[in-house]
């Protein structure tokens, strides 16, 4: 199927807000205006063939054609100009690829320039390029053959071209208003975001067991972060990934909190309303990244196939000449990813950032040595004991520094209001293992004794 087709379906069949689909490229318009951009190169002896021998970067021809996209000073939109260098001999051209038209056409032009005649002509201006004339001279002098001297003079002339400034134009609008919409969205999504976020805090905030939904919070959200949903953070597959792929990635968290019984376990029934709303805000996510990403298809195919009919060869530059701040760059995935982690799995402190490097439990009674790092009390004496007087993470020499100051009182109320069962737990370890240091291997620790 032709891409504009396949384009128009996809727009049509893919359930996009409808105020989403009147932004999409005008991909069928941008192919009418570059039937008109063709239409006016030919017009001017410009065929395809003509056009690739000139636009050669290689070729060293009397004639040569330069299409750039300029960025004006004061408007976002880049600005397309075709210029071409002649290089005249005693006044003629002499270029044997030209079509008889082209021919005609840059004789014309040539003898614009040579009357001065182009600058009140519309849109074809001309201006003498002094380096060109002094390779010419120099040139000419290492040319002993040369018995005469002949008069070569080089001349860089735009050529009025209207129908890839329409094409430019439409094509640098459209991205804008992506751009636009794109902002639209994720202004909202990032309220929605806030919003959620204070909610979940109230749902989640540590108090008695049967009164918060802090534990099925914490299990959702890990969850969340292992699927990895819109970014790879690992080395293989780093960065964003492709929409597909995302939709995989959330069925699989979605899917995995159900076999789990997650949501059974929820003991406040805003909690269920609050999951709802994050798997929405997912979904919209994930909706606006397959509608950049067929777009950004959209512009990728029109230029190129602009290249294909014209060689001009400006899909590469257009991207970089493009002020577009969303769309062509992605951004907003990247945004609204930022947020959700700050305002939402945030809110919710998991285990992983709280263990012990050493015994990779919680790190309770949290000892923040000189370098920073943080490990649990029994595993700093135990270093210590060892006189390892190094920081296992950083190789500072801090270890045999650390005292009773060192110890991160408040983050020890924070550990043991977050997570009350690992804090036990490790107390409990704890006991033991001094029980076992004490008394040796036929210690018994007290609640585990049967009488
Ligand atoms: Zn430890
Ligand atoms: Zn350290």
């Amino acid at each position: 199927m032709k891409f504009g087709q396949d384009f128009k379906e996809t727009l049509a069949t893919q359930d996009f807000p409808s105020h989403w689909v009147e932004h999409a490229i005008p991909y069928g318009q941008l192919k009418k205006c570059l039937k008109k951009v063709l239409k006016e190169l030919k017009d001017l002896g410009l065929d395809h063939d003509t056009l690739q021998s000139l636009i050669d970067p290689e070729n060293h021809s009397p004639v040569a054609l330069k299409y750039r996209l300029i960025a004006s000073e004061n408007s976002d939109i880049v600005r397309p100009t075709l210029t071409v260098d002649v290089y005249l001999e005693d006044d003629v051209i002499v270029e044997a690829s030209l079509t008889p038209a082209s021919r005609l056409f840059f004789e014309k032009i040539a003898s614009e320039v040579r009357h001065g005649h182009q600058a009140d002509s519309g849109n074809t201006s001309g201006n003498s390029s002094d380096a060109g004339q002094d390779d010419d001279v120099s040139s000419q002098d290492q040319d002993s053959e040369h018995h005469h001297k002949k008069n070569r003079r080089h001349e860089t002339i735009e050529l009025p071209l209207v129908f890839d400034h329409e094409f430019f134009e439409m094509l640098q609008n459209d991205v804008s208003s992506i751009d636009s919409l794109q902002d639209t969205e994720r202004k909202q999504m990032s309220d929605e975001i806030k919003a959620l976020g204070e909610d979940l805090a109230q749902i989640t905030k540590p108090r008695k067991v049967h009164r918060t939904d802090m534990i099925p919070w914490r299990n959702i959200f890990e969850l969340y972060l292992d699927a990895e949903v819109f970014f790879a953070t690992h080395e293989q597959e780093h960065g964003a990934r492709s929409s597909q792929l995302a939709l995989k990635k959330l069925q699989w968290f979605q899917g995995e909190v159900k076999k789990r019984e997650l949501q059974r376990i929820f003991k406040i029934p805003q909690s269920q309303v609050a999951y709802d709303r994050f798997l929405r805000i997912n979904a919209n996510l994930l909706k606006m990244l397959q509608f950049q990403e067929i777009n950004q298809l959209a512009v990728h195919k029109i230029l190129k196939k602009f290249d294909k009919r014209t060689s001009f060869g400006i899909s590469k530059s257009f991207r970089s000449a493009i002020q577009s701040h969303q769309f062509m760059t992605g951004a907003i995935g990247r945004d609204v990813c930022a947020q959700m982690s700050q305002h939402l799995t945030n809110v919710v402190p998991q285990l992983n950032d709280y263990l012990c490097p050493i015994c990779f439990m919680v790190a309770y009674r949290p000892v923040k040595l000189d370098c920073s790092h943080i490990f649990c009390l029994r595993c700093i004496i135990k270093i210590q004991r060892a006189r390892e007087s190094h920081c296992p993470l950083c190789r500072s020499d801090v270890v045999m520094k650390a005292t009773i100051m060192n110890l991160d009182d408040d983050l020890a109320k924070y550990m043991k209001k977050h997570f009350p069962t690992e804090v036990s737990d490790k107390e409990r370890h704890n006991q033991i293992e001094r029980g076992l240091e004490d008394y040796g291997p036929g210690y018994k620790h007290q609640e585990c004794s049967v009488m």
